[in-house]
């Protein structure tokens, strides 16, 4: 059964479009549970029906035409349902519809399953037979498995079509993903290389056959410099035989095998990817029908070449071309060393498909202001590169190849937002004082953006956050300690006399370092933060040095420990601070080194408990509301699939924060929070309410933040936090924050524009 599953799951991926791939499913599907008829329908969400995709056994003639209404028929019914339905007579229930124009009159067996993608229903999958009968348990496994392992690759062959027919019709079409960073972008498309598999290249044509050809010989010398190059440095540790292989590479790169063969293609009008495409497709399946094992194996030789091709004829395009003006850079998986290619003044939007809107790239998106979203369809990129888009990240939309009526109706909008940012502008230098006159220290959280923000030390309290890892990520190896001095020395002196609280290396998780490699399966369960620290200590050391003697003559340092599960955690961080002030001071008597305070993360559900014993060893905390989410509700911060569960407002969450807070004060342990939460205006004015007086941020949320703030009085933050905290979710703690925010006319904070 397995071998079928995959067989037909891989023949429908391979298929050129949407309508070949639902004829090749169905018929495959017919064969393999040996009935006499399989049909295929799709949800027409704009019509409320669902329409006859594709069948074998019923009328061909009704493909494309028949439709069968939400909340009729059997299909009806398994929609409505979302489960399946196995009948022996289809005629003789309740809900059965003769509809004569599909002609299934003889049809009486009748198993159905329903298509669903992320809770929606996408079509019906019905199998139907002659001879009255239930199906086995076993055939009905068999319709249920295929169904969900084909969802996700009928809802994005379901896009792809939209977006081809978008193409040739004109018309927008709409993508949504999760709203990362706020704002609009109206630009063009630069999509960065994914990986690249034939799978990814959509077959257009292009008219200009001179210049594609041009491009394809560019792309061949380069394969062939490259194969040189790897057989001569490969000749040296492999026998002279084996490296034969590269002259049979260079005899099929030749003119005559690969090079006529694409020629034709290209002559028939299409562009040098979709020409080479085909000809490797073609050339793999000749090999793959041989009988001979040898031969066979070459196909795997030429599906090789093909894709060093490939690659050298997409970097070959890319080469050549600029970042467009208003670049929406958009990738598979982005990361901030993407981010930080492109210039920043052509740099207006972000979309990534992996990840989700807490991951550190998508943090850094907020830090620099550049509206983002994240987890959009898993959709071959290669199609949007270089169209027109509107990204509107309020409501985590993608619009493609826009109207010119909604490109207006967009600049207007981004007019208004920019107006609204603007007044958070005006006060930015005011203090964050409450209208019944509490003072908050909004603290800014950096790090993550390497280019430094020169002007934003009079708007803040100092610094709450300190990311060293951004550092350590850019580079091709650890630092030195001199290196880090001179690196942590900078920001210190910026912020002077206000105080830097200088996080630890905080890496794993999505966080890595491309010269030490951590492969785990479950990456922010594993080896991070303090954990990798502790396990080299003369990293750690080295750091915790380069801090204290950056600290010199300033005194304005705090050194933070991210992750902390446990005392012992707890005790040997300590006592390599200890060791590092002490070798430090013995190495350098003539100078006066400081002790700074040293603080822990809040971050790790088990810390919470044991605050009455570390209250006494740690001079202070602050709390990673994005990791304690994440471990609490125990989902995944970069995961888009479970994106919509990743929510600090879950009351849990906000129970927990205030916990903390009142430990904190009971156990006099200066406390702050320096998770994303704080920089939300309705979760800074909830933990303001739980007691919370030093809240850190990026800062584009500071003076958002520190304008709303402005115009609140506490009490009415903690009457809204005591009703929050009874809710029974998420949903309804933030009904009631945003109708307090109308309450207090500051609702047009929360406009969407559609
Ligand atoms: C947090 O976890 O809330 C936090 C501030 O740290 P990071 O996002 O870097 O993990
Ligand atoms: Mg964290």
């Amino acid at each position: 059964m397995l071998a079928t599953l995959r067989a037909i799951a891989e023949s429908v991926s391979q298929q050129a479009n949407l309508d070949s791939a639902l004829v090749c499913f169905v018929k495959m599907v017919k064969d393999a549970m040996n009935t006499q008829c399989c049909s295929i329908y799709f949800a027409d969400y704009s019509q409320d029906n669902f329409v006859l995709m594709a069948t074998e056994g019923l009328n061909p003639d009704a493909v494309g035409k028949f439709r069968i209404g939400f909340t009729e028929g059997l299909v009806g019914l398994v929609a409505q349902r979302e489960e399946p339905i196995n009948i022996a007579f289809a005629k003789a229930h309740p809900r059965f519809k003769l509809s004569p124009e599909v002609n299934e009159e003889s049809y009486n067996a009748f198993l159905s399953v329903p298509v669903v993608h992320q809770k929606k229903i996408l079509g019906v999958i019905v199998v139907q037979q002659k001879m009255a009968r239930v199906f086995s348990q076993d055939e009905e496994s068999f319709l249920i498995t295929l169904s969900a392992q084909l969802a996700s690759q009928l809802a994005h062959a379901e896009i792809k079509e939209i977006l081809r027919q978008d193409e040739s019709s004109h018309q927008t079409s709409v993508l949504k993903g999760v709203s990362s960073a706020p704002g609009i972008s109206i630009g063009k498309a630069f999509v960065v290389i994914p990986k690249l598999n034939f799978k990814s290249i959509e077959l257009t044509k292009n008219s200009n056959v001179n210049e594609q050809r041009r491009l394809f010989s560019q792309a061949v010398a380069a394969t062939r410099k490259e194969f040189h190059t790897l057989s001569m440095t490969l000749s040296d540790t492999i026998p002279q035989e084996a490296l034969a292989v590269f002259d049979v590479y260079q005899q099929l790169l030749d003119a005559k095998s690969l090079g006529h063969n694409v020629e034709a293609q290209l002559q028939e009008g299409w562009c040098a990817k979709s020409a080479l495409k085909i000809v490797i497709e073609r050339l793999v399946a000749q090999f793959n029908q041989m009988q001979d094992p040898y031969i066979k194996e070459r196909a795997v030789d030429v599906k090789d070449i093909g894709l060093r091709v490939l690659h050298h004829l997409v970097n070959t395009e890319h080469a050549i071309k600029d970042y467009p003006e208003n670049t929406i850079l958009m990738a598979h998986t982005l990361t901030p060393s993407m981010l930080a290619e492109v210039p920043s003044e052509r740099l207006a939007g972000v979309v990534s498909i992996k990840g989700s809107a807490n991951s550190h790239a998508s943090i850094l998106t907020r830090a620099m202001g550049v509206p983002a979203i994240w987890g959009i369809e898993d959709l071959p990129l290669l199609q949007f590169d270089d169209k027109e888009m509107i990204l509107d990240a309020f409501a985590g939309r993608l619009y493609i190849s826009p109207s010119q009526t909604l490109i207006k109706e967009y600049t207007q909008l981004q007019y208004q937002d920019d107006l609204l940012n603007n007044r958070f502008l005006e006060e930015q230098s005011l203090p964050a004082t409450t209208l019944d006159g509490e003072h908050i220290s909004l603290l800014l959280n950096a790090g993550l953006e390497l280019n430094t923000q020169q002007n934003s030390a009079h708007i803040c309290d100092g610094v709450g956050l300190y990311r060293t890892e951004a550092w350590f990520m850019q580079k091709g190896q650890f630092p030195s300690q001199q290196e880090q001095e001179k690196w942590y020395r900078e920001v210190l002196t910026r912020y002077y006399p206000n105080p830097v609280v200088m996080r630890t290396l905080d890496i794993g998780g999505d966080k890595v370092l491309d010269y030490f490699n951590i492969t785990e399966e479950n990456p922010f369960l594993g080896w991070r933060g303090i954990r990798i620290s502790l396990d080299h200590p003369e990293l750690f050391l080295d750091q915790l040095k380069a801090m204290l003697k950056a600290n010199i003559g300033l005194g304005n340092l705090k050194i933070m420990l991210p992750m902390i599960s446990g005392t012992d955690e707890v005790e040997e961080a300590l006592g390599l601070f200890n060791q590092a002030y002490y070798e430090l001071g013995e190495a350098f008597p003539e100078q006066l080194i400081e002790k700074p305070d040293i603080g822990i993360m809040l971050e790790v559900p088990s810390s919470i408990f044991m605050l009455p014993e570390w209250s006494k060893k740690v001079d202070f905390c602050s709390v990673g509301s994005n990791d304690l989410t994440q471990y609490l509700l125990a989902v995944d911060r970069s995961n888009a699939r479970v994106a919509d569960l990743f929510n600090p407002y879950h009351p849990a969450v906000l129970r927990v924060l205030s916990n903390i807070a009142n430990e904190c004060e009971h156990y006099e342990l200066p406390f702050s929070l320096c998770g994303e939460l704080g920089g939300d205006p309705e979760g800074a004015i909830l933990l303001i309410a739980m007691g919370y007086r030093r809240l850190s941020m990026n800062l584009s949320s500071l003076n958002k933040v520190k304008w709303v703030l402005r115009r609140l009085n506490v009490s009415d933050m903690e009457q809204l936090l005591d009703e929050c905290l009874a809710q029974p979710n998420a949903k309804q703690v933030l009904r009631l924050t945003r109708n307090f925010m109308i309450e207090h006319q500051l609702g047009n904070l929360f406009y969407t524009p559609k």
